[in-house]
């Protein structure tokens, strides 16, 4: 998911409507926008679909106030419907509550149910508004201990953006999973996921939200909170790999710079010699590619041409949807590919059933040898923390070698990056991330099938 907030501008609203358009391809199922008002009450408008079918200018006149949080949801928690759009709104007896999280937490579950033992009723399936009640809930005396009480003993991964009457604050997990920068527009405090979402409503980077900060903008300024014991950093490689935009700076380091330095590594790791050129699977491994081809010493070229005005095919919910998608979404370019032989680079192979129909797509216009390199390792597990990767049984590398997987995808030779190769391309250098869903090193249990509890 894509979070953004705003205090201290008349245009609250409007400037997280731009926020959000940056965040898209941080999700696409739904966008939201809540505003706080003059009188601390909280007023939201949530959509399905796109920041731009979803959400109007005009709506924008209806969320008035200087203090305004939105969303752009991907899920993972709960499945996609109106009711699991975020922001999450609430009135409790501490004030109005809005809240947008990024993540997955590991412990909702539990949590719920114990929520629901004691008589609360939930209004979604999303592990986020376990937080929205946990805070109603806290007696403490300002909202950021009201926060920071709620949080306590909730484990995984979030970035929260929390209006609490005319306070906001922002929350990221100890271990960092997700990134949450933080940035300032004439003197309005503004957040956001990635600092794309700075840079189109012009505000200038200051720093990113620590892991396990709180910090909080209320009319006194902006204070900063250190509630929870510190735990091993776990920031996701995969932002870095194939989540964040490449025009954004995240947990530190730039994106551009990441994959740059991952197709250079895989060139060096799994060269192609003799090929003609090196091509990307646009958007995702256009860096990647560029890097590669740099490395290489060999010509990036176009081959495969993306029609933008189709989503992300992997984000979309439904397995039947994906295979026409394929075609929708992506030609190639003949006059490049035939005769030729060539690299294609993409970020990473989940299911491998995109990458079999772009392989099968490239032969037809006339490929003579298709090489295919991987920018990441192959992704063996699922993830818990906030990245819809599917169960193992889906996932191609859980159950296949490499040399099966080439077989299968239909491809001359195939090489993948590996996992100190991957960690190592990382700017900010290869400590404190998550690699998990790579090498099965978990830093939590995965989470309690909720009808296990329900039915034992
Ligand atoms: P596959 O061949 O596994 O079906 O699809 C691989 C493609 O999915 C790559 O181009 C990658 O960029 C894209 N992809 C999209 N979304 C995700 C996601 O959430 N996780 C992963 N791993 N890959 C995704
Ligand atoms: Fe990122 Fe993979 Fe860790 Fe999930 S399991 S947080 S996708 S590195
Ligand atoms: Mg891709």
């Amino acid at each position: 998911c894509g979070i953004f907030g705003v205090r201290g501008t008349p245009r609250a609203a409007a400037l997280t409507h731009l926020g959000l358009y940056s965040l898209q391809h941080r999700g696409q199922e739904s966008a939201g926008i809540a505003a706080v008002d003059e009188a601390g009450a909280a007023h939201g408008v949530k959509r399905m679909g796109l920041v731009s079918d979803g959400l109007a200018d005009s709506d924008m006149h209806a969320l008035r106030g200087s203090l305004a949080i939105g969303h752009t949801r991907y899920s993972t928690a709960g499945s996609s419907s109106i009711e699991n759009a975020q922001p999450v709104l609430a009135r409790s007896r501490g004030g109005h509550i809005a809240l947008a999280h990024n993540g997955n937490l590991t412990n909702a579950t539990e949590l719920r149910f114990e929520l629901e033992e004691g008589g609360s009723i939930f209004q979604s399936s999303m592990d986020s508004e376990v937080i929205v009640h946990r805070i109603a809930r806290s007696s403490a005396p300002t909202p950021e201990a009201r926060v920071a009480e709620a949080l306590e003993g909730v484990e995984g991964a979030y970035c929260l953006l929390v209006a609490i009457g005319d306070t906001l604050i922002a929350a990221r997990d100890p271990r960092g999973w997700r990134p949450l920068e933080m940035g300032d527009l004439d003197g309005a405090v503004v957040f956001a996921s990635e600092t794309c979402g700075l840079d189109i409503v012009g505000a200038r980077y200051v720093r990113e939200v620590e892991p396990g900060e709180i910090v909080v903008v209320d009319g006194d300024g902006v204070r900063s909170l250190r509630p929870f014991p510190p735990r091993e950093l776990r920031r996701c490689v995969f932002e870095h790999v194939y989540f964040a935009r490449p025009d954004s700076s995240i947990f530190g380091g730039s994106v551009d710079r990441a994959r740059r330095a991952l197709g250079r590594r895989l060139a060096r790791e799994s060269p192609a010699p003799g090929a003609d050129f090196v091509f990307s699977v646009p958007d995702s491994s256009n860096s990647a590619a560029l890097g590669f081809a740099e490395e290489a010493g060999i010509p990036f070229e176009l081959a495969l041409i993306r029609n933008h005005y189709v989503g992300r095919t992997f984000i979309q919910p439904s397995q039947g949807d994906r295979d026409w998608k394929v075609k929708v979404k992506y030609n190639a370019v003949r006059e490049l590919l035939d005769g030729r032989s060539v690299v294609m680079v993409d970020d990473s192979i989940v299911r491998g059933t995109t990458t079999k129909g772009l392989v099968a797509m490239v032969r037809a216009a006339g490929a003579r040898e298709v090489h295919m390199r991987v920018s990441s390792s192959p992704v063996t597990g699922p993830c818990y923390y906030g990245i819809d990767t599917p169960t193992r049984e889906e996932l191609i590398a859980a159950n296949n070698t490499v040399d099966e997987i080439a077989a299968h995808i239909g491809v001359d030779s195939l090489g993948y990056l590996s996992l100190d190769g991957m960690l190592e391309s990382v700017p900010t250098g290869p400590q404190g991330f998550c690699h998990a869903c790579f090498s099965g090193d978990y830093p939590t249990p995965p989470p309690t099938d909720p009808d296990k509890l329900r039915f034992g």
